[in-house]
């Protein structure tokens, strides 16, 4: 998966902890006062009101699968809610320890490196569903969403489902996105939340499919777009800041084609290098005060930036080269480990070299080894740094670029990338 030399070597005083990839069972006491907590803190996010409808879930007692959709914080509030009176576990990423790891635990989450390979996480999930007999909570696209639609879902997925023979429920939530886009989530918007509940499969449907139908009905389930989802029920979002960082996702003029000059502010989305504007309706679209419109479903905008990365990866002319500042994650604290080096291309993937406590490090993480790619925007934990991660097995590099507005690019570039290799090998 990695070729790593001259690994990074820590100081002696430097305790790193990681929290057990092994749940405890969740703690009620913890859950409920968590529960709280969360309730008091998103009230404020979720004013416009919110509702559960539960499809095929009468009777359904545990233990179960859970796969939800991740658009914001807010999510984990509507899962406290939706899963009463049940105990469920979720599986967490390192990152959401920082901070609060004694919490996590009580709260039973198991701890996972994201995109990484883990064996001791399949034990988890059987540890929940079949020992404990709880809900299995996950959100499989691992991150919160960039622009309302589904993230990719790996292959894995349904495999895990197929060999825990339990059912298979989908959650998923309309308007959290759309409340606090991930580019923006500071800020909210006025929407309703809506979250359907659904057992997409029986045990006995498990029991008797392949893991290619499962992995059919995972894809068909899971799929949203918010931004359809708010035109279609006349959602009107009216606050005057409704485009403020809109740049960070669409940050490619399909006017003159110039990349991290795009600026979001107010209601309005414009180009600095050619100086072209376009509104961003109260219904979530994009609309051009002057000439032509390219695009005025935004989803469609950030597909067509995904396949100008994916020419220029086959046509030889993507790379990524930058100087950043890099914070490792070995367990649940930063370390900051200075200024670095990160290249990006088709032929290598991702490169991060760098010199700390007297050691020179380069990690390496293969094109074919990384479907996808966690970014942060605006990240309270690392200076609000937009900022992406390369995770190898027992660290987590987070490098905060020295240009704006390229994380998208990148994780698009990483997506594109991984395809292209895929569809290569299968030749
Ligand atoms: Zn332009």
């Amino acid at each position: 998966m990695t070729e790593i030399k001259d690994y990074i070597v820590y100081p002696d005083n430097i305790e790193i902890y990681v929290p057990p990839t092994m749940p405890a069972k969740q703690n009620k006491f913890y859950k409920n006062l968590a529960f709280s907590i969360c309730w008091l803190v998103s009230k404020f996010a979720i004013r416009a009101g919110s509702t559960i409808e539960k499809v095929n879930m009468d009777g359904l007692k545990p233990p179960y699968i859970v796969l939800s959709n991740h658009t914001q914080f807010a999510d984990f509030i509507v899962s406290f809610r939706a899963t009463r009176p049940y105990n469920f576990n979720n599986i967490a990423t390192l990152d959401g320890f920082v901070g609060m790891a004694k919490i996590m635990e009580k709260l039973g989450c198991a701890c996972h490196r994201k995109f990484t390979t883990d064996i001791s996480l399949i034990r988890a999930v059987h540890k929940v569903l079949h020992d404990y007999g709880d809900i299995l909570y996950m959100y499989p696209e691992a991150r919160y969403t960039n622009v309302g639609t589904t993230a990719i879902i790996p292959d894995v997925v349904a495999k895990l489902v197929k060999k825990n023979k339990v059912p298979l429920v989908t959650m998923i939530h309309n308007g959290n996105y759309l409340n606090a886009p991930f580019w923006d989530f500071r800020q909210y918007r006025k929407v309703p939340f809506k979250a359907t509940m659904k057992q997409v499969l029986t045990a006995e449907q498990v029991q008797e499919m392949s893991v290619e139908e499962i992995n059919e009905v995972i894809q068909r389930e899971m799929s949203y777009d918010d931004y359809k989802w708010q035109k279609e029920n006349n959602i009107r979002i009216t606050e005057d800041f409704r485009a403020d960082g809109l740049n960070k996702i669409l940050y490619k003029c399909p006017h003159c084609m110039t990349e991290g000059k795009m600026v979001g502010k107010g209601t309005h989305l414009s180009c600095e290098e050619c100086g072209k504007v376009w509104e961003m309706t109260e219904l979530g679209e994009m609309k051009a005060l002057e000439g032509e419109t390219e695009f005025s479903h935004i989803p469609d905008w950030y597909e067509w930036e995904r396949e100008k990365v994916r020419q220029e990866l086959l046509d030889g002319t993507y790379k990524y080269e930058d100087n950043v500042h890099i914070y490792s994650l070995p367990g649940v604290e930063f370390i900051d480990l200075g200024e670095g080096k990160v290249t990006h291309d088709l032929e290598n993937g991702f490169i991060v070299t760098g010199h700390y406590n007297g050691h020179d490090y380069r990690i390496q993480r293969t094109t074919k080894s990384l479907f996808t790619l966690h970014m942060e925007f605006a990240y309270k934990k690392l200076n609000m740094s937009d900022n992406f991660d390369v995770s190898v097995k027992d660290d987590s590099l987070y490098c905060i670029p020295s240009q704006k507005d390229v994380v998208t690019k990148l994780m698009l570039a990483t997506e594109e990338a991984y395809k292209i290799v895929k569809e290569k090998s299968a030749k």
